[in-house]
């Protein structure tokens, strides 16, 4: 399967530093054999569409279609803008907006009604992993955030929450072996049609520990926040993916 490299800028950048980003990564050999996805902020979708030949991305969407949801951009609208990915049930959206599966499948469902790929984010916490609890958990919490979703076109993202924006890492052992329940789980859900879902990992990765996670068999790609915000940086981390999926 094709490798998939996702840049989350969460609430970062400028107008300014997309065209930063944009100069540089033009000066930067072509990444091939990977498909290289910025999901900026909401505001920035249209300049990074026209500044970038990259697939564009949204970070969330709403799970209803219109009408009065004060705030709220539709699947719809996103992709009127050039989206062809959502990411949904990413873990910030679950502790801060009170996210939960169910609302989140409502919008993995929303996202691919509306012709896109939905990027279904899981995840356990630190004192879930401690317990030892973490497979049960992420089994949980993807059953719940796939219920009424179809097997394709779709996108599951193992992030443990503890290794988001901390610089801890997961080893490459650690998220390849959740990447093997997570892949059994969908083989149980969607059986032969499961084989086409690419499983990505995020979590701190980086230029110097992408290429342990990419030689993994069962990690297909990464969702990459900090460190996609520089050009080179998540260039580096897209030519790791190539060479792993060689
Ligand atoms: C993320 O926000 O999805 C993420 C993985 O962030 P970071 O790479 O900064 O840990």
């Amino acid at each position: 399967m094709k490798g998939l490299v996702i840049a989350n800028w969460k609430m970062n950048a400028s107008l300014e530093a997309v065209q930063v980003f944009a100069e540089k990564w033009q000066n930067l050999p072509a990444v091939t054999n990977v498909e290289t996805v910025i999901c900026p902020p909401g505001p920035y979708l249209q300049t990074v569409k026209a500044a970038l030949a990259l697939g564009l991305g949204a970070q969330d969407a709403s799970a209803h279609v219109a009408g009065a949801y004060t705030g709220e951009v539709s699947a719809g609208m996103l992709r009127e803008l050039g989206c062809q990915w959502v990411i949904v049930g990413h873990s910030e959206r679950r502790a801060y907006h009170g996210e939960s599966s169910s609302v989140v499948a409502a919008k993995a469902v929303a996202v691919m009604s509306a012709g896109l790929c939905p990027v279904v984010c899981v995840g356990e916490t630190l004192a879930e992993r401690d317990q030892g609890r973490h497979e049960e958990v992420v089994a949980e919490q993807l059953a719940a955030s796939l219920a009424g979703v179809s097997p394709a076109p779709l996108v599951v993202a193992y992030e443990p929450v503890w290794a988001i924006g901390t610089g801890v890492t997961a080893t490459a052992e650690q998220a390849d072996g959740m990447h093997g329940v997570i892949r059994a789980c969908l083989n149980r859900v969607y059986g032969s049609e499961s084989s086409g879902i690419r499983v990505i990992y995020g979590g701190s990765v980086k230029p110097e520990n992408a290429g342990e996670l990419f030689a993994r068999e069962n990690i297909d790609g990464a969702l990459v926040g900090g460190a996609s915000l520089e050009a080179e940086s998540f260039w580096k981390i897209a030519q790791a993916a190539s060479a792993g999926s060689q």
